[in-house]
């Protein structure tokens, strides 16, 4: 079986290691099918992630298929799944309140314990979801970078009456803004990269500007995904008064200016990723809906084996989700293809 392998930060290889052992208990054998690459990805690859643990497997946004199950597991042989690559424990406080989001005991794929950038691996059923038929893989693949905007949504009430500003149009952002337009918010997306600006258009009718092009503009609610210490200070600028900043992005620091949020009554408020299953399930029922746009945002899809190719173009920052397939092997040097069949 083929396998990403990260050695330590920008030493990443293929390797063939040995074949998985039989599924105990409830754990299921998944065969992956697609693997999304992340912003985190490429931070834990750069060694930018303070609490990633090397040598590791990378890969969290996976869809795939079980190939084998434990007795007890919950997911039979030949059903199509998406991964939760964050674990809880189900038993601390914030998990019995349903917030597995912040589990004091939280590990995650691919960042502090072995991902699925592989072509098998194994995992509890329990951190596994079914995929509708009608939800391809290739839309499917956006459920877990998406579920962390669908949770993010649950901290302010989009309306057509509201005026959203997105900061920041990584895979994040670029979803964030689908959303806000697809519930009939007025959007407005910035980004230093003009195009970051070009895709955006693909997701709605959008105002996709570079900052300096907002000319002392207030939003009923700001989204932050850029996450970095101007990016975040620009973003409570943007706020109107009574207004609200949802900070998706993970800038370690950054000034906050008190007295002006003070006096314009401003909330702010932190998201990270997604209760588990309920944000999932929404998640994937907002995929299913055909007016939804979001999917759009993969702009390349490279047989795994490219994956070189395939992080250059996800850290260059000039295309939306890069996407990594399991399914497709293209042995680089032989020039030769091996492509098993797709559904
Ligand atoms: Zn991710
Ligand atoms: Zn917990």
């Amino acid at each position: 079986m083929l396998e990403l392998f990260l050695k330590k930060p920008n030493e990443m290889e293929l390797r063939d290691v040995e074949t998985l052992r039989t599924p105990v208990g409830d754990e299921v054998k998944i065969k992956v099918m697609y693997g999304g690459i992340c912003g985190s990805d490429l931070s834990v690859f750069q060694g930018k992630l303070n609490h990633a643990k090397y040598p590791l497997r990378p890969g969290h946004e996976l869809v795939g298929v079980v190939i084998e199950a434990g007795s007890s597991a919950a997911y039979q042989v030949g059903t199509r799944v998406v991964i939760l690559p964050n674990t809880y424990c189900g038993k601390c406080v914030p998990c019995r309140r349903g917030e597995t989001n912040i589990c004091e005991k939280k590990e995650s794929l691919g960042v502090t314990v072995d991902g699925g950038f592989s072509q098998e691996f194994l995992i509890s059923s329990r951190y596994v979801m079914d995929i509708p038929d009608d939800l391809p893989d290739e839309r499917a693949v956006i459920i877990e970078p998406f579920a962390v905007v669908v949770h993010a949504f649950k901290k302010v009430n989009i309306t057509k009456e509201t005026s959203v500003c997105v900061v920041g149009c990584g895979n994040e952002g670029m979803l964030a803004a689908a959303l806000a337009y697809h519930l009939g918010g007025r959007v407005t997306a910035i980004d230093i990269n003009p195009n970051k600006l070009e895709f955006i258009s693909k997701v709605g009718e959008i105002r996709a500007v570079l900052p300096e092009d907002l000319d002392n503009e207030t939003f009923d609610v700001v989204f932050e995904a850029a996450g970095t210490k101007s990016s975040v200070e620009q973003a409570v600028h943007l706020v109107r008064p009574g207004g609200a900043l949802v900070v998706i992005g993970l800038a370690k620091e950054a000034n906050l200016p008190v007295a002006h949020v003070v006096r314009n009554e401003l909330t702010l408020y932190g998201t990270i990723i997604y209760n588990f299953p309920a944000d999932y399930r929404e998640t994937i029922e907002y995929l299913r809906d055909p007016t939804f746009n979001g999917a759009s945002i993969v702009s390349k899809i490279l047989p795994f084996t490219k994956y070189k190719e395939a992080f250059e173009s996800a850290l260059s920052g000039d295309f939306g989700k890069i996407v990594l397939d399991f399914n497709n092997i293209e042995i680089a040097d032989g020039g030769q293809e091996e492509s098993t069949a797709k559904k």
